[in-house]
């Protein structure tokens, strides 16, 4: 379980504050308006941000102060970062190890990411040589050898249209069952709550609020909420 306990996270002038938990296993939405701190309260859920105050849990350890690689998570940011001057093979093979000397084993998990995000035989490829939605798969399949328990992911597949996006939440969906993972991912669709997420983090106003289980929360939503979804 992953717990935020009174936490306050500070960009330039702008402050996000958050005090949860995340229950194991579940899909939350990340969803708020533009500017709101969706980004940030990842980014500093996954060691990229230093808090401004409060502690971050997961399970009995405290991990407030752990590096991005020694956190149980793995993160997917808002603009992929696939490196185009490597391989698709080896950009997935800093997911495993970020000076890329891979074992043997190491390979054969690559290999086995690929295929599971159907992207099998194209290994050798560059990240230009590949459509939005394969690039997609390629960044997923970067998450996904790295077997953290918990996956963040932030508006991955924004640049996609409907359909590659609903083919796309649907194999997240299968992934993080597959990994009995905990999946935060940030979307400004409610479509893609609709399909995906069991909870909904609403971020707005300075606050991520406790997650809320979608479908009641999309049912009746409170007035901020509502003036988000219009
Ligand atoms: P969202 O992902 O919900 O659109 P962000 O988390 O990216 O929002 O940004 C939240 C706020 O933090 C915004 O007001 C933004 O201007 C500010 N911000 C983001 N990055 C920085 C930064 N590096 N320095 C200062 N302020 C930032
Ligand atoms: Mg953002």
């Amino acid at each position: 379980m992953l717990r935020l306990e009174k936490i306050t996270i500070a960009q330039g002038d702008f402050l996000l504050k958050a005090d949860f938990r995340v229950t194991p296993g579940r899909k939350t939405a990340v969803i708020g308006p533009s500017g709101a701190g969706k980004s940030t309260l990842l980014g500093a859920i996954g060691g990229f941000l230093p808090l401004a105050g409060g502690k971050l849990w997961y399970r009995d350890a405290e991990i407030t102060e752990a590096k991005p690689g020694q956190r149980p998570i793995a993160m997917l940011f808002q603009d992929n970062n696939l490196f185009p001057h490597l391989s698709i093979a080896r950009n997935i093979g800093l997911g495993i190890r970020p000076d890329l000397k891979l074992s043997p084993e190491d390979h054969a998990r690559v290999a086995k990411a690929l295929e599971r995000v159907g992207l099998h035989g194209m290994g050798d490829r560059k990240p230009g040589e590949l459509s939005g939605g394969q690039q997609s798969r390629a960044a997923l399949a970067r998450v996904l050898v790295q077997d953290r328990p918990v996956i963040l992911l932030d508006e991955p597949f924004a640049a996609l249209g409907p359909a590659l996006r609903h083919e796309m939440l649907d194999l997240v969906h299968d992934l993080s069952d597959e990994a009995n993972a905990t999946l935060l991912m940030v979307t400004h669709d409610p479509q893609d709550v609709r399909r995906i997420a069991d909870d909904v983090i609403f971020v707005e106003g300075g606050r991520a609020a406790a997650p809320q289980p979608a479908a009641a929360l999309l049912e009746n939503p409170p007035p901020a909420l509502q003036a988000y979804l219009g």
